[in-house]
């Protein structure tokens, strides 16, 4: 059903205060020692708390983060240092007659050698209940050094080529009918977060999670860094 659901499972399951749409600016430290989250709303305002746990990409971490105590100092560095690679997605809809996936064993192609400027080409109508039986939907991941290369190229100039790519993968002709694209700015890291810095920060309440720890962009690891820091938060 998508990736939203298990983040709303997890949150439903964990029945803990929630602040949605609210974008953290930045974590200070209150008169108390204390750490204070500053939203770019009220909501939450005045907030303190002993342990803060960041799970969003390393060099955006690090933005967030204070210069001071001192023992952060190395984390903030660590976290910038931590590389990521950026990725456009594009979502294509063609009419159900162009029939530009005809190959219904494969749901999907990937390019292993990292030699195509698609990543990654998925057959949206073959998840279930997804797609209206009016279309074709693919989605083209575009390889990092595509990506890069055209990062600051509008959407709208880009499907023509894209699409060129699609259908000389897929060995077709059809123009899209729609599309829809996002640009990941920080996609999948390409670096791990120096271990030892992120420990040496926990001894001020400031805890690192996620993708940036575990060196490879996939959920069921970023999720599982967090269970584990959530059990060490717990029996400390
Ligand atoms: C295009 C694409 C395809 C992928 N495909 C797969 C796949 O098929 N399988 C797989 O296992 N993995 C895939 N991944 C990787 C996977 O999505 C990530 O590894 C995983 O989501 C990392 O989880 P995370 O919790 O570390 O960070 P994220 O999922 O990046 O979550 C960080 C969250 O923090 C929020 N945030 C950031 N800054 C702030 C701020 N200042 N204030 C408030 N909130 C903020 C963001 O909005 C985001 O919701 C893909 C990634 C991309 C980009």
């Amino acid at each position: 059903n998508g990736i939203s659901t298990l983040g709303n499972l997890l949150a439903e399951s964990a029945g803990c205060k929630i602040h949605r749409e609210t974008l953290v600016t930045g974590i200070n430290r209150g008169p108390g020692g204390r750490w204070q989250i500053d939203p770019d709303s009220r909501d939450g305002v005045g907030e303190e708390f002993d342990d803060v746990v960041l799970a969003l990409p390393a060099p955006q971490a690090a933005e967030l983060l204070p210069a001071e105590p001192p023992e952060l100092a190395g984390l903030k560095a660590a976290l910038s240092a931590t590389r990521f690679q950026s990725q456009w997605s594009f979502m294509i809809g063609y009419g159900r007659a162009d029939d530009v996936w005809s190959d219904e064993e494969r749901y999907a192609l990937v390019n292993p050698d990292r030699e195509h400027p698609i990543a990654w080409l998925s057959h949206e109508n073959a998840k279930p209940d997804r797609i209206s039986s009016e279309f074709t939907v693919v989605m083209a991941q575009m390889q990092p050094d595509w990506t890069l290369k055209n990062y600051d190229v509008p959407a709208d100039e880009l499907i023509e080529k894209v699409n060129c790519e699609v259908m000389q993968l897929l060995d077709k002709s059809a123009t899209p009918i729609w599309h829809d694209a996002q640009r990941w700015r920080f996609s999948l890291p390409t670096g791990i977060l120096d271990a030892n810095a992120a420990r040496t920060a926990e001894s001020t309440g400031i805890h690192i999670a996620g993708d940036s720890t575990t060196g490879k962009g996939r959920v069921s690891l970023a999720l599982q860094s967090g269970l584990d820091l959530a059990g060490r938060l717990i029996d400390a």
